[in-house]
């Protein structure tokens, strides 16, 4: 199977940008973009996994969806170019930069239960992205959110190459220092990031690191 890098940078400079905060390695992060505004995650550290949902801010249970996404655009990776859509089919957000070149939507985030499925059963108390996922939705005070819309998520910097049979593979991570995507929302939209804390496999080069993200109006 032929690989296909899309990488495509971007102008925007860090000083113009309206937000810019550092996540640390296994923490999160939730926040709302008004359609134009433009988000930039980068990868500082390089092989890291920024698991991401996307909600329709102004109805929220039409949340980020992978199948409508690869269905909508006939490939089961994104890069620019990909429009991440709701359940709907409603687009949320468009990946307009990206040096990184692919990023995953199938492999879902981690969670105490695959953790245990996956490695070991004394792994479960492990910290893991869908605890991070429920800590920042509680934070929110917002009843809307809530624990039942955690499932189909966006792996950015995860490469888990597809093999010819269907499978699925953890790979090492194609993302090196400095590598970014930037988002651009569509509609208003809710962002949530686990900065992944897993350990037990490659996708964070068994070292989780920081994520810094960035926000510019256009
Ligand atoms: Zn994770």
């Amino acid at each position: 199977m032929q690989t296909v890098f899309n990488r495509i940078e971007s102008s925007r400079r860090p000083e113009e940008a309206v937000y810019d905060e550092t996540v640390l390695a296994g923490d999160g992060w939730m926040h709302q973009l008004r359609p134009g505004q433009v988000l930039r995650i980068v990868d500082l550290e390089g092989n890291q996994a920024a698991d991401t949902i996307f909600y329709d801010a102004d109805n929220p249970e039409d949340h980020y969806s992978a199948v409508a996404t690869i269905a909508a655009q006939g490939n089961v990776y994104l890069t620019a170019g990909s429009v991440l859509r709701a359940e709907s089919g409603k687009p949320l957000v468009e990946i307009v930069a990206d040096t990184c070149g692919r990023h995953d939507t199938v492999g879902g985030s981690c969670s105490a239960q695959s953790n245990t499925v996956r490695y070991a059963h004394e792994k479960l108390h492990m910290h893991n992205c869908r605890d991070t996922f429920m800590l920042q939705l509680s934070k929110q005070q917002d009843v809307r959110y809530t624990k039942r819309d955690l499932a189909p998520n966006v792996n950015f910097f995860m490469n888990v190459p597809l093999s010819e049979d269907g499978g699925l593979t953890f790979a090492d991570g194609i993302s090196s220092p400095g590598t970014y995507v930037e988002l651009k929302a569509i509609a208003h939209t809710m962002v949530l990031i686990s900065n992944c804390p897993q350990l037990n496999n490659p996708c964070n080069a068994y070292n989780p690191t920081p994520v810094r993200v960035l926000i510019w109006n256009q």
